[in-house]
């Protein structure tokens, strides 16, 4: 009996969650980043609503009809028992993904998180350019998660596993020059797909400023030349 599973919420059938098929999606409590646009701020204290046997029952039953467990957040790397429902979720026949802002890699690779046994797919939150030490930590609050995220794409790709990088434009990145540096320090590292994604106020509305870079056809494409697979979530 998992105790403190940090489960939050869930969505029980999900297709936006994941490139890689149709999703269920666990939203586990906990985070120590900060950010300015968080909209998830009621998951930043470890809460649990739901245990994992319950949980576990529900994909039983659901099995057939999924694709893919993503685990959420919050920022899923801090809940302790992630391992062991990685591999429960395996053994349902099911596929497991994280979404992640890459945090603690040290720490989840000894615990072999980052483990292509248990896990299929990485969403890899990128918040800043690489280049940008300062603008990563106004951004995030947290002054370790530009080196965490870097050691992280690193261990993914030592690794190979699959994984996405994307970025949510926010107010602070709305800026040409800032989302080209953000792409070039990318490739720079390697990095061959990425998305670039709208952030949405309270209302579901993107934020001022959105849609005209997201709308600029030959910004777009110039950065779409960037990567092997680049796309915009709006
Ligand atoms: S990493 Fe995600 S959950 Fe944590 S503060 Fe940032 S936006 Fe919120």
């Amino acid at each position: 009996m998992r105790g403190n599973s940090n489960i939050a919420d869930y969505i029980p059938f999900s297709t936006v969650d994941c490139p890689e098929g149709i999703s269920f999606v666990l939203f586990l409590s906990g985070c120590p980043n900060r950010c300015t646009f968080c909209h998830n701020i009621e998951l930043f204290d470890i809460k649990t609503k739901y245990s994992w046997e319950s949980i576990e029952e529900l994909l039983s039953k659901r099995r057939k009809l999924l694709d893919i467990v993503i685990f959420s957040g919050g920022e899923p790397l801090l809940t302790k028992d992630l391992n062991f429902f990685l591999e429960r979720t395996k053994n349902l026949g099911l596929k497991t993904g994280i979404h992640t802002s890459g945090v603690l890699p040290e720490y989840i690779d000894k615990n072999s998180i980052y483990n292509p046994k248990v896990l299929d797919w990485v969403g890899l939150d990128i918040k800043a350019p690489l280049s940008n030490p300062n603008l990563y930590m106004e951004i995030t609050k947290n002054k370790n998660l530009l080196k965490d995220v870097k050691l992280t794409i690193d261990i993914l790709q030592e690794k190979k596993i699959k994984f996405e990088t994307r970025t949510t434009l926010t107010k602070e990145l709305l800026n040409k020059a800032l989302i080209e540096e953000l792409c070039l320090s990318l490739k720079e590292k390697g990095i061959e797909n990425f998305v670039l994604q709208a952030c949405r106020d309270i209302n579901l509305k993107n934020i001022e400023g959105t849609d005209k870079i997201l709308d600029n056809k030959i910004f777009i494409e110039s950065l779409s030349k960037l990567f092997k697979t680049f796309s915009i979530r709006k």
